[in-house]
């Protein structure tokens, strides 16, 4: 059985911590896309691990992980972050792989990437990790990817600069090169888990063009990043956060109001920890979306949501999530294509009964208040998606499971 997890809104939802608990479930994890443009942060035993290309299901011993051809790889971002997990006690070698397909971030691709974000009349925000460029060198037919590293001409051909940067990496590089297709066929009948980075609305396609990442972060994603068809995904689950965050530019339109609402933005960044596990930037922080979210859901079939962050919203009396737009006097409850009118979108928000309680110990949907259910609840009846698992802190124990998502 083959299960995709996606961001469902513009990443950082909690994919990390989700995937890391199906993964005790799971033979392998193939990440699907992205780069070291992705931090995803997972705190087990009271260990924090911060990662970037790694995928996360690496801290659940028994299981092998790929790093699929959707992705974008900087060996020194790479290799730094193994020697971060050989530091914490968490053995990898011989269960990291790498698609051969994959392509590779060249430093001056990272400088590249600030230079022309920096002369962009509406500057992207991007990570500057060099992730747009080597998309855009794939693109255009020049990229190096990691089969390349044995093919003696093509090498000869590179810049000097480029070739000095490559050489101490080449051959510990080959040694992880696998020809995806074929290494996950040897699984077909086992449990794998594609995960995704980024999010739904960072897709390059279906996301908030132009302030988008560059890779293919939606569910589609992993079909073409992971070297499988796409009827060989069997199931879909979408994570999203109680309320909406976004680093960098680009349209949100449920974005608290920094002048008039400084104290409710103040607190759920705080509170949800909102600062960049990549970039350390402050993240913009808003209402949930619903009305992005379902546009999520249909457009990834996802079949199940993963929530998280419940607890952060624990103190409030009330909560409010945005259930349509108004554009220009216009109401909609579709998540439109251009920017402009996601510019001049306002929330039509909903209002519901904080809960009031701390949600840290529930282990279970009945143990969750009543109030916290109906949240839930309506969320479900908007987007037509079951919640099947919620997390309610940081903690890998933190979370409880209403459906079991590997079974049928
Ligand atoms: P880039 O992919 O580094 O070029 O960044 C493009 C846009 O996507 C910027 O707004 C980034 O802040 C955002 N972005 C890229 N990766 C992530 C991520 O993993 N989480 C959240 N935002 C991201
Ligand atoms: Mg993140």
């Amino acid at each position: 059985m083959n299960i995709v997890v996606v961001g469902a809104q513009w990443g950082d939802e909690g994919k990390g911590k989700i995937v890391d608990y199906l993964s005790s479930g799971a033979r392998c994890i193939v990440r699907y896309s992205g780069g070291a443009n992705a931090g995803h942060t997972i705190v087990s035993g009271g260990v924090q691990y911060a990662l970037h290309l790694v995928p996360s299901g690496i801290l659940h011993t028994d299981t092998t992980v790929y790093l699929g051809a959707g992705m974008v790889i900087d060996p020194e971002a790479l290799f730094g972050e193994l020697a971060m997990l050989s530091g914490k006690g968490i053995s990898w070698e011989g269960r990291v792989f790498i698609s051969d397909r994959a392509h590779i971030v060249l430093p001056r691709y990272r400088t590249l990437d600030k230079e022309r974000d920096s002369l962009r009349r509406r500057p992207i925000g991007t990570t500057g990790r060099g992730i747009g460029t080597t998309y855009a060198m794939k693109s255009e037919r020049d990229g190096i990817r990691i089969a390349d590293l044995a093919w003696k001409e093509k090498m000869a051909d590179l810049e000097e600069e480029d070739r000095a940067f490559l050489a101490p990496w080449i051959s510990r590089l080959l040694e992880m090169k696998v020809n995806l297709t074929y290494e996950l066929w040897k699984y077909k009948d086992q449990r794998i888990l594609f995960e995704g980075a980024q999010g739904v609305l960072l897709d390059l396609d279906l996301g908030t063009y132009p302030y988008v990442s560059s890779g293919f972060s939606s569910a589609a994603g992993a079909a073409i990043g992971g070297c499988i068809g796409p009827r060989a995904i069997d199931k879909v689950v979408g994570v999203f956060k109680a309320y909406s965050t976004r680093v960098g530019n680009g349209p949100m339109p449920t974005e608290f109001d920094e002048n008039s609402q400084s104290a409710l933005y103040r607190f759920v960044r705080d509170t949800g920890r909102e600062y960049g596990v990549t970039t350390g930037r402050p993240r913009r922080c808003g209402y949930l979306d619903l009305v992005a979210l379902r546009y999520a859901c249909r457009s990834n079939s996802i079949d199940s949501l993963a929530l998280t962050h419940l607890d952060v919203y624990d103190t409030l009396s009330e909560i409010e999530a945005c259930v349509a737009y108004n554009i220009n006097g216009n109401i909609t409850e579709e998540f439109p294509s251009s920017v402009e009118d996601l510019n001049a979108a306002h929330p039509v928000l909903k209002t519901f009964e904080g809960w009031k309680s701390c949600l840290k110990e529930c282990r279970s949907y009945g143990d969750l208040p009543d109030a916290a259910r109906t949240y839930i609840e309506f969320i479900e009846a908007y987007c037509g998606v079951p919640v099947d698992i919620v997390s309610v802190g940081y903690d890998r124990e933190d979370t409880f499971i209403r459906r079991e998502i590997w079974a049928g």
